[in-house]
């Protein structure tokens, strides 16, 4: 059986990732979001092991320690991070994965892992973006200002993604993101001599 793929989701904090993975998880039996772990602070509608796993500071760096991330990164203060043995077992099982995660990790995952297939994700402008932080009331003046921030720098280091996404409507993007995957899957970059020998159906 071939491996699934492993796509990294990232862009501005407020492009609404968060919403368009849900979607494309929900869409398919196939596609498995991986589950991070984080020092942040749960938001009220947050379930620990759904949304994030939340961690003290000194269980994240225990981590670090035993090297069970594929990937971590300091954000907005905090730390965030992908375990890796969960990922591996579902790519193993042929599923796909998606880590909707900040740039910085995803491009230490471009590095482990070079057959991932990293999509940036965008608002249709930085108004909207604006916008939509606002709109969310989850977070502070000052947080919206550094996310803001953040996403400036991460529009400028975009083009070492391989795909640009619009999230004009969540429809949209999500169809956008199955068709990538569609095509990741076909690839022969990824497909062995016996995947392409004992495929019956499409990848
Ligand atoms: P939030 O605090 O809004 O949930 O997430 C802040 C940022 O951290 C978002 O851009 C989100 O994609 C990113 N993030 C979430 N989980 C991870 C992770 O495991 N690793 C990295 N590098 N970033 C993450």
């Amino acid at each position: 059986m071939s491996k699934g793929v492993l796509m990294v989701v990232s862009g501005p904090s407020g492009a609404g990732k968060g919403t368009v993975v849900r979607q494309l998880v929900a869409r398919s039996d196939k596609i498995f979001l991986s589950v991070s772990a984080t020092t942040r602070t749960p938001r009220p509608s947050e379930i620990h092991g759904n949304h994030y796993f939340f961690v003290s500071k000194d269980n994240f760096e225990e981590m670090i320690k035993k090297d069970e991330l594929l990937e971590y990164a300091e954000y907005a203060g905090n730390y965030y991070g992908t375990p890796s043995a969960a990922v591996d077992k579902m790519l193993e099982d042929g599923k796909d994965v998606i880590l909707e995660i900040e740039m910085q990790g995803g491009l230490q995952v471009r590095k482990k892992r070079p057959d991932a297939v990293l999509v940036f994700l965008i608002p249709p402008s930085m108004e909207e973006l604006e916008y939509r932080l606002r709109s969310r009331g989850t977070e502070s003046e000052q947080s919206i200002r550094e996310r803001l921030a953040i996403a400036e720098k991460e529009y400028r280091n975009a083009h070492q993604y391989d795909y640009l996404v619009v999230n004009d409507t969540v429809d949209n993007a999500v169809k956008t993101l199955q068709a990538i995957l569609t095509a990741e899957r076909c690839s022969l970059k990824r497909l062995s001599l016996d995947d392409m020998r004992y495929i019956r159906t499409a990848p």
